[in-house]
């Protein structure tokens, strides 16, 4: 993490509010669900599939989980409507995970009834460490109930997440996100280095199809990306076995040549009122995306 990371947001509240929405576009679908809706109406154009995140976490009373419950009930409505290929994803401290998890998770069970309804997909983001176990012991009771219609998320920067596989994947038929891991860990509880993560990325997600689990291949890290793509091509995965994920906005030339090599891509689609809250809160969380923020609005990359 550079000097200039830190200082890109320390120096972001001095940043007017419209240059921040104009540098945060790429990344994110818009404000309402109307520009969700046509956002993911160019990508399946384009052939890719998405999951919409309706932006928001840590709420702090359960009328506004209430207004989460709501807001992705609309979203399964519009994805049904418009006859969009898009799931859901959600942050479980959105619906309250940290204020009452029983409460969450009730309510969650509620959203997931009517994913099932409506034959769409449920995928519980993965967030900071108190919010681990919580995330997937409510991942495996909605399994147990609700089978295939919901997924999990796990992160290779963590010690724990090899032995997370195996439990979860003797417990049932499995569906998981793998992605590095986005917020700022511990040494006791993560791996620091660079390589250190790429490797356990590697060894999760051969545990993983190992237990023959289907999985999303969340990252936009080339040594990652082809290591996946020479494991599916030695095993002679089919394209019901896994995905690639990317968020909105990074590395488009990458997506667009694993579609074009013919693998299932799916585009995570940001969007909602909270948009500035969320761009911020994801530098201020993790500086060194400052950088990368930066790079990719000044220098194209
Ligand atoms: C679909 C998806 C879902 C995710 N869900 C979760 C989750 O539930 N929980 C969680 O903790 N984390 C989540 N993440 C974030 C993830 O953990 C990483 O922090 C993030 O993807 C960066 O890691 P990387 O594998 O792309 O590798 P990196 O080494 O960080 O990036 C590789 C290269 O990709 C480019 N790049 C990466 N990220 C960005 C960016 N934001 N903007 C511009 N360029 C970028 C840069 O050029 C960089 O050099 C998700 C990521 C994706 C793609």
């Amino acid at each position: 993490m550079g000097l200039l990371d830190h200082l890109i947001v320390r120096t972001l509240p001095l940043v007017p509010k419209p240059i921040v929405a104009r540098l945060s576009r790429p990344y994110i679908a818009g404000a309402s669900l109307a520009d969700a809706i046509s956002c993911v109406k160019r990508l399946n154009n384009e052939g890719f599939c998405a999951t919409l995140d309706l932006l928001g976490e840590f709420v702090t009373s359960f009328d506004q989980v209430d207004q989460s419950y709501q807001g992705y009930l609309e979203t399964l409505q519009a994805i049904d409507e418009h006859t969009l290929d898009s799931n859901i994803s959600i942050k479980p401290t959105f619906f309250g995970l940290l204020l009452d998890d029983k409460k969450c998770s009730d309510t969650l069970e509620k959203l997931l009834i009517e994913t099932v309804k409506f034959g769409n997909f449920m995928r519980l983001d993965m967030e900071d460490t108190p919010c681990t176990s919580l995330t997937i012991q409510m991942y495996e009771r909605f399994r147990a109930q609700y089978g295939q219609n919901v997924g999990v998320v796990l992160q290779a920067y963590l010690r724990r997440t090899i032995s997370d596989i195996t439990g979860v994947t003797d417990n049932g038929e499995s569906n998981f996100r793998l992605c590095k891991g986005i917020y700022v860990e511990s040494e006791e509880h993560a791996f620091k280095g660079y390589q250190e993560i790429r490797d356990n990325y590697v060894t999760g997600l051969t545990a993983m199809f190992d237990k023959n689990a289907y999985v999303g291949i969340a990252t936009h890290d080339d040594f990652l990306i082809e290591a996946a793509e020479k494991i599916i091509e030695q095993r002679g995965m089919k394209t019901d076995q896994y995905e690639f994920q990317m968020l909105l906005g990074v590395r488009e030339n990458v997506r667009n040549r694993l579609r074009d090599a013919g693998h299932k891509v799916r585009i995570y689609v940001p969007y909602g009122a909270d948009w500035y809250g969320y761009s911020t809160r994801r530098l201020k969380e993790n500086p060194a995306l400052a950088g990368t923020f930066f790079k990719a609005i000044f220098f194209n990359r």
